[in-house]
């Protein structure tokens, strides 16, 4: 039998591949390349193309892809054939350096907000070197950044690279200035858990909603929901476990770590986990996992809903974003070591995140914001869409015996209490945080879980935002270490730094319940910005806080930032336009016939008893309920359409906006709340539409 994991990574053309494939300068080449130490020379990515040329063609594929991440959030390729024309007009095929680093095509169809008019409608890519290459069905797919004639961005990549610099940049001046000299290299790792819900085919192709925005805009609550909480870690039904089964053996062979893989609290709803890597490579490998998740489903009858909340009333999903500073040395920053008390530099780190998160609290909202997720924060599982940082007890005693004059109590004993609940066990590693679930930013022993991404975005803005305010937070404890001579003088300031950033910034941290109303009193108390959607968040992008922050580190232009908060809005307003369009539809051609049909049963069976001379008080109300549901359903269609229409015609994309979030989403609640009455009393065999009920109990 063949060993379990026999075919990892055969799919990738990486490190191992380079090695054994190139000659050895061109290796150690492409080697200085990733470590940002040269670029590649014309003959090295020759010798490159062609070896990497040779493993696709072994590997059975026929075409390459500059495979990048535009705008709008998932992934985009264009392939072209290995084939090319010989001196005597037979087929050869040809890979060419220049092929391989630099792609141009007709981008005009991608959003650009702006940075690039469309009659310079090429956009450039360029490949992403430190991102392994790899094969997927006949396809050698290279991941590449996506950028304007004149270097502007024009995808998620490339300021996502430019944050990474910008983070290692920092880190590394902060950890040789607290004596460790010996790295060279800080680079943010990343674990990102996925969640998505699972449903049969057939009932995924017989909802418009699902098929046409990923999320239900109608249905009533199924009699049974989460609340016996037997699905999260349940026993995995054995359709899914086949399905599972088949993703992770495609994982595997691109060199995707999957290793966990449970039921999530919602029915119908699972959960992919795979170890974590360097941040770049991670956000690659989450947009591949979403999409095989995606195609897989399609093989096995199944549909694979990544949507934030495609079902009302219970669990959404999320992208658990778990994230952390290593050297190049394997030290992690946030790993508190045995004495964090004594451990400057982990204490440094800590603050400097605390400092990052409360002077930038608004921009990581935003980095999770869309039309998606809004229906999700705030409800349910999730987080609020107030930020804050949950450390655990043991860790916040710790910062705040630093200061003294903080009238903060803690009782220090609790975590070192024994601890053993199974005896026979000699040792038992303690973690130094419970779990917080309530909290979108919660420290889990060696790293932080920003728990408020949304399952189907992709991660790069949120740690494009993380990477940097981490940066300029570095920088800043940088400036003030400058110019102190001795270690030990260096430790000290270091501390000060440290109390002081407490004394300013500890309203960020909190450790109750974030569900909770009081919350939202307390966080107003403390001055935390409280941005429940997206539209009242997304100006954060403008502001000149923001501006100074990304400008200073290189990592946005003002006028790429103004261009993506361009973007986002016209992004939001067509997601509503297709969500209203299609209830519409929905509406006019299966609820209102359905309504029709039923009404015009029940009047026939009421009159014919009527000849009789009988009633029957049932179906009076039955029917008399029907003819007033269907006119409210009618009128309130209506309403929505001209209300939407008349809002679109606004030229500011701000104020569609907010007509949107103030005015035509409870216009479609009101309507989905007909909808859903109906459902409850409708004759199943007429409004032959999947109920929660079978859309989430069916597998
Ligand atoms: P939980 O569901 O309890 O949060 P999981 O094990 O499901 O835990 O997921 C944790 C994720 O965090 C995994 O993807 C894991 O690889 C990742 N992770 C673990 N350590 C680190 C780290 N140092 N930096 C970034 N991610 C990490
Ligand atoms: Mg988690």
């Amino acid at each position: 039998m063949e060993a379990p994991f026999a075919h990892f990574g055969e799919m990738v053309f990486g490190e191992k591949e380079m090695k054994e494939r190139l000659p050895q300068p061109v290796y150690l080449s492409w080697k200085k390349t990733v470590a940002d130490e040269a670029t590649l020379d014309r003959p090295t990515a020759d010798a490159i193309a062609h070896a990497m040329k040779q493993f696709a063609l072994e590997k059975g594929a026929t075409h390459y892809t500059h495979w990048f991440q535009p705008l709008t959030g998932t992934t985009a390729e264009k392939h072209d054939a290995f084939i090319d024309l010989g001196k005597n007009g037979e087929p050869i095929t040809r890979f060419s350096g220049k092929a391989l680093i630099k792609g141009e095509g007709d981008a005009s169809s991608f959003p650009s907000g702006g940075l690039r008019a469309t009659f310079e409608a090429r956009g450039y890519t360029y490949w992403d070197v430190t991102s392994p290459v790899f094969v997927r069905e006949n396809t050698l797919c290279i991941p590449t950044v996506f950028v304007s004639y004149n270097g502007e961005s024009l995808d998620k990549k490339n300021p996502l690279l430019k944050s990474i610099r910008a983070l290692n940049q920092a880190a590394v001046k902060v950890v040789n200035q607290l004596g460790d000299k010996d790295v060279k290299s800080c680079i943010p790792y990343l674990g990102l858990e996925q969640e998505y819900f699972l449903i049969d085919r057939k009932d995924y192709l017989n909802r418009r909603d699902l098929n046409m925005c990923g999320r239900t805009l109608f249905g009533s609550k199924a009699s049974k929901g989460q609340e016996l909480n037997d699905h999260y870690f349940g026993s995995i039904p054995t359709r899914v476990n086949a399905y599972m089964d088949d993703v992770n053996q495609q994982l595997w062979k691109l060199g995707i770590y999957a290793k966990t893989e449970h039921n999530e609290a919602a029915p119908g709803q699972f959960e992919l986990a795979p170890i974590y890597s360097c941040c770049n490579i991670a956000i690659d490998q989450n947009q591949l996992t979403m999409d095989i998740l995606k195609k897989t489903a399609e093989k096995h009858d199944l549909a694979c809903l990544l949507a934030e909340k495609p079902f009302d009333k219970i669990n959404g999903s999320g992208k658990h974003n778990n994230w952390s500073i290593i050297t190049d040395n394997g030290q992690n920053l946030f790993a508190p070591g045995d004495k964090p008390a004594e451990n400057i530099r982990f204490l440094v780190f800590i603050c400097a995140f605390l400092k990052a998160v409360d002077e930038h609290a608004l921009l990581l909202r935003m980095s999770s914001s869309s039309s998606g997720n809004d229906h999700r924060l705030g409800a349910h599982e999730a987080p609020p869409a107030i930020i804050s940082i949950y450390l655990g007890q043991y860790i916040e005693s710790i910062l705040f015996n630093l200061n003294k004059t903080s009238n903060h109590h803690i009782d220090m004993k609790s975590n070192h209490a024994e601890f053993n609940p199974i005896s026979g066990l000699s040792y038992i590693p303690h973690d130094n945080a419970d779990r917080n679930r309530t909290s979108p930013v919660a420290f889990t022993g060696n790293k932080f879980e920003f728990r408020m991404l949304g399952s189907s975005m992709s991660a790069s803005e949120t740690n494009i935002v993380l990477n940097s305010i981490m940066a300029q937070s570095l920088n800043e404890i940088s400036e003030e270490l400058n110019g102190i001579k001795y270690l030990q003088d260096i430790r000290e300031k270091a501390l000060v730094i440290c109390q002081d950033i407490l004394q300013k910034h500890q309203r960020i941290l909190f450790s109750g319940d974030g569900y909770s109303k009081e919350w939202v009193e307390e966080a107003k108390r403390r001055g935390l910005p409280n941005r429940p959607s997206f539209i009242e968040s997304v100006d954060i992008l403008d502001d000149p806080k923001t501006i100074d922050l990304f400008e200073s580190l290189g990592v946005y232009t003002k006028k790429e930032l103004s261009a993506r908060k361009t973007i986002y809005m016209e992004q939001f307003g067509k997601t509503i336009g297709v969500e209203v369009r299609t209830l519409i539809e929905i509406v006019r051609k299966q609820i209102l016939p359905s309504m029709s049909k039923e009404i015009s049963f029940y009047s026939e069976t009421v009159n014919s008893l009527a000849k009789q001379n009988q009633s029957s008080s049932y179906l009076n109300s039955h029917l008399q309920k029907l003819i007033q549901l269907t006119d409210q359903t009618f009128k309130s269609s209506q309403c929505l359409e001209d209300t939407f229409n008349q809002v679109i015609m606004d030229k500011d994309d701000e104020k569609i906006g907010l007509a949107i979030q103030h005015t035509v989403y409870p216009m479609m609640n009101e309507l989905r709340g007909y909808l859903d009455e109906y459902e409850v009393i409708a004759d199943q065999k007429i409004l032959d539409l999947p109920t929660y009920e079978d859309m989430l109990f069916s597998l």
